[in-house]
């Protein structure tokens, strides 16, 4: 994953996730971007594993007021990919997460300039250069609109 942040105490560029690497510290990173892109399918984890994954990497995105997440789970009717996709989109429609994401899109709904996506690009016109890679509607991915908690 590309380098978001920097790091306050070394100023070095860092991942916005766990501590620096240059430097060790713990001190929350200064972020360069409200937009990161979390893939849920990469090393392969169960659902299960991907959940937990999420769920820890929401509690960081809300300490470093991330905005918002595109995260990428995959799709089918069978495999991992699909379990992902059931498992992450049941957690929000059941309010698992709805005390840090206020708002999410599924990937199939959003196609290229249609009233969703116009109105998601006006909430946060960062996500546009994730979003265009996508001319269609994706059923793999799911965008999150996040809440500041604090
Ligand atoms: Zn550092």
């Amino acid at each position: 994953m590309k380098e978001s942040s920097l790091c306050p105490e070394c100023g070095n560029s860092r991942h916005w996730m766990g501590d620096c690497q240059n430097c060790g510290s713990k001190t929350l990173p200064e972020l360069l971007i409200d937009v990161v892109e979390l893939n849920l399918k990469s090393s392969a984890p169960s659902a299960e594993e991907a959940l937990d994954k999420l769920t820890h990497q929401l509690r960081r995105a809300s300490e470093v007021d991330l905005k918002a997440i595109l995260l990428i789970h995959g799709y089918g009717s069978g495999g991992e990919g699909g379990r992902i996709k059931k498992v992450v989109r049941d957690a929000l429609e059941r309010n698992y997460f709805s005390d840090r994401v206020t708002e999410y899109y599924f990937g199939e709904e959003l196609s290229h300039g249609n009233l969703l996506y116009q109105g998601l690009l006006r909430r946060r016109p960062s996500l546009k250069r994730f979003l265009e890679q996508f001319k269609q509607g994706n059923a793999g991915l799911t965008v999150l609109l996040l809440g500041t908690s604090l």
